[in-house]
């Protein structure tokens, strides 16, 4: 599967946000886009990025912030976006779930994973498991009850640990169970919107998609 492998900060400086997608890098001083810090949009400053944006700039710029943060590219999140659209219920807040429910983002959520790249990684190169089976596919949609967790031969990998270590500081999700100790996780609940990390306005997502 195609994914971005331009440089990641642009990507955040460019939607003036953190997306997260450096690992710890991104809760340090220097992440260049942390609080204090003026951003730099990618090419400097220009006249373009000051003016007051259009509505359909805002919509394109929130579609291009979800994809980014998730780390997928064009064809795979308008896909996405159909398969909400046909689904019963507000297609922004099915989208967001069926993001969320991406193994590579659970892998991330629980902490075995530095970045969602590094999750991706993880989970491509046969490092974790599903219901005790090897599951190499980043789209893999995780539903209530699987347990995910690391695999055997993985367990000693030093990024794994260092970055479960990390998530215990912060916690896990309230629709994840967390065992750090045997590296191991559960799905208790579906996700919802209000558990994507970041701030997105969902609905301009679907305005986008709906011209
Ligand atoms: Fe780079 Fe992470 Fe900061 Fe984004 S959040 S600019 S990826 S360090």
């Amino acid at each position: 599967m195609a994914r971005y492998i331009g440089p990641v900060c642009k990507l955040c400086r460019r939607e003036k946000q953190k997306l997260f997608l450096k690992g710890n890098r991104c809760y340090s001083e220097k992440c260049a886009v942390a609080p204090e810090k003026k951003i730099i949009p990618p090419g400097g400053f220009s006249r373009r990025f000051s003016r007051k944006e259009s509505a359909y700039n805002l919509q394109l710029r929130e579609k291009q912030k979800a994809k980014r943060f998730y780390g997928i590219l064009e064809k795979q999140f308008k896909k996405y976006f159909k398969i909400a659209e046909k689904k019963k219920g507000v297609t922004g807040e099915i989208l967001f779930s069926l993001l969320e429910r991406r193994l590579d983002n659970v892998v991330f959520s629980l902490g075995f994973a530095i970045s969602r790249p590094h999750s991706r990684h993880l989970v491509r190169y046969s490092h974790i498991e599903v219901n005790g089976k090897k599951v190499n596919i980043p789209s893999y949609l995780v539903k209530e009850g699987d347990i995910i967790a690391v695999r055997e031969k993985s367990r000693k990998n030093k990024f794994v640990k260092e970055a479960i270590e990390e998530k215990l500081k912060a916690g896990v999700p309230k629709w994840l169970s967390l065992d750090s100790k045997n590296l191991k996780g559960e799905v208790i609940a579906l996700p919802s919107k209000s558990d994507v990390q970041i701030p997105i306005q969902e609905q301009l997502i679907v305005e986008f998609y709906s011209k």
